[in-house]
């Protein structure tokens, strides 16, 4: 298996420090507003990464923290006239149930700041007895960036360079501008807690190294977090970590792509912001889910109307096809007999999931191979001369090992029926329809049919044609379905 090590830019083959056991870091969430659909482009990415290391027989220990303790917390509590804290809180609950209706697995353990705070002034105490840290006058505590001598290994910038442009008058006890806070001495009306240098509340970037440290030792195996973190807090991370240490923090780093909306980055001045619960309103969570991981974890997404209605159409068919040989499984019983097709893909279902997933958790190839799968599936319904029994045997196959291997992107996880029937009525509503309305036209459609009036027929069939519906006609009456339901081209 090959994990992409940001710190080296190359793509290395995976080795866990200690066995089958891979320690995992991810940076999470602060939480001071609703979660947007950036956080979840993260959440799903660690989810995907952490479920196939499962699927591969590691014991994996994922730790992803929450920020609970902020500048934007402490002025969105104070606006609305309530404890920072208890406000992250609620915060944090109304995330977790977002991300739970997203199939994301709940990380092992989820530090929060203010529940770390003696282990966060510990590691402050660490650095400042290695000369890596100094107290100011005013109670603040800075981390001297030129103290340790790896820094700007990972994001690759110069030390040197990082004083060009730089802000030259300092503020009150920095000696250096590249220095960054590691505890802030309590301003008016903020949320502190005592420590050896007064009151006063963490900097940002030292809860990672000390929650890191706390819940999974010095050396992680995985550390994970969007790839706008890699300066300045993941360098400072490891300058903090391997200062005390001595030990390199992370095995390999990991970043995932970012999220824009309709080709601009998501801001609240420019009004674009996509909350998950939003996502969640018009779209299936398998839906959020396919159009995050279509692409490599590691590229950036353009999210539109149009990327979800493609990864609608996406899974539609997908769906349709599962549906098709559950059908099929109903109506045969299988039989020693063989497929003649030449290229039975039926027993590569896994294999070929795990050789995509095995090159950079590479989930766009696996959901490529789907569709590969798929069309194998409805080559073999369409062909009539194959043995049932056989064919029985290889959709069996292909049912069990789709269930299992796409249960780490956390797709193709629903019956079909259910799929299928949320998004026909989603689709119908959009259309200005209800299955009654169908219902009825399609027996005007034979009323008129029985009359021989084609004309009637076919311009009712037409009608629900530009509204995106396909009647299927068959001895047994006629049946409708959404165009959707084609192969999608490409
Ligand atoms: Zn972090």
């Amino acid at each position: 298996m090959k994990v992409y090590n940001s710190a080296t830019r190359t793509k290395e083959e995976f080795v866990p420090l200690e066995g089958d056991n891979v320690r995992m870091y991810a940076c999470g969430i602060t939480v001071y507003d609703d979660c947007h659909i950036g956080h979840a482009r993260q959440a799903i990415a660690y989810d995907m990464i952490s479920k196939y290391l499962r699927f591969k027989g590691y014991k994996v220990t994922y730790v992803r923290n929450y920020t609970d303790v902020d500048d934007k917390i402490i002025a969105r509590a104070n606006q609305l006239g309530v404890n920072a804290v208890a406000y992250a809180e609620q915060k944090i609950r109304e995330s977790e149930e977002d991300l739970k209706r997203l199939n994301v697995k709940d990380a092992d353990r989820k530090p929060k700041v203010s529940e770390c705070i003696p282990d966060i002034i510990a590691f402050i105490e660490g650095l400042i007895e290695k000369k890596h840290a100094y107290v100011s006058k005013k109670g603040d505590v800075w981390y001297s960036v030129m103290s340790f001598p790896g820094y700007g290994k990972l994001s690759r910038k110069d030390p040197d360079q990082l004083l060009e442009g730089v802000r030259k008058d300092l503020e009150e006890g920095k000696k250096d501008p590249r220095d960054f806070a590691l505890w802030k001495s309590a301003k008016k009306d903020e949320i502190f807690w005592k420590s050896p240098w007064g009151n006063g509340r963490p900097g940002w970037h030292i809860e990672c190294s000390a929650m890191a440290l706390k819940n999974l030792g010095e050396t992680l195996d995985i550390h994970g977090g969007g790839k706008d973190l890699i300066f300045p807090h993941h360098e400072n991370e490891i300058a903090q970590s391997e200062a005390l240490t001595g030990k390199p923090l992370a095995r390999y780093w990991t970043h995932n792509g970012l999220v824009t909306i309709d080709g601009q980055k998501m801001s609240k001045s420019l009004g674009n912001t996509l909350t998950i619960k939003e996502a969640l309103r018009k779209y299936h969570p398998e839906v959020i889910r396919h159009a995050m991981l279509s692409r490599h974890y590691s590229a950036d997404v353009d999210i539109s109307a149009k990327e979800f209605a493609l990864s609608e159409k996406s899974l539609y068919y997908f769906y349709k096809t599962l549906g098709d040989i559950d059908a099929f499984l109903a109506a045969n019983s299988p039989t020693s007999e063989k497929l003649t097709v030449c290229d039975d893909i039926s027993a590569n279902v896994k294999s070929g999931f795990v050789e995509a997933m095995d090159d950079d958790f590479n989930s766009s190839l696996a959901i490529s191979h789907l569709f590969q799968i798929c069309k194998f599936v409805n080559t073999l319904l369409a062909d009539k001369k194959q043995p049932k029994g056989a064919v029985v045997v290889a959709f069996q196959r292909i049912r069990d090992d789709i269930g299992n291997a796409y249960a780490v992107l956390g797709l193709m996880q629903e019956p079909p029926g259910m799929f299928i029937r949320a998004l026909n009525l989603k689709h119908l509503e959009e259309a200005g329809l209800t299955e009654e309305k169908v219902q009825a036209l399609i027996e005007e459609r034979a009323t008129a049919k029985q009359k021989k009036d084609y004309a009637a027929a076919d311009e009712i069939r037409e009608k629900l044609d530009q509204l995106g519906i396909t009647l299927q006609d068959s001895r047994t009456g006629t049946t409708w379905g959404l165009k959707l339901g084609a192969l999608p081209e490409g």
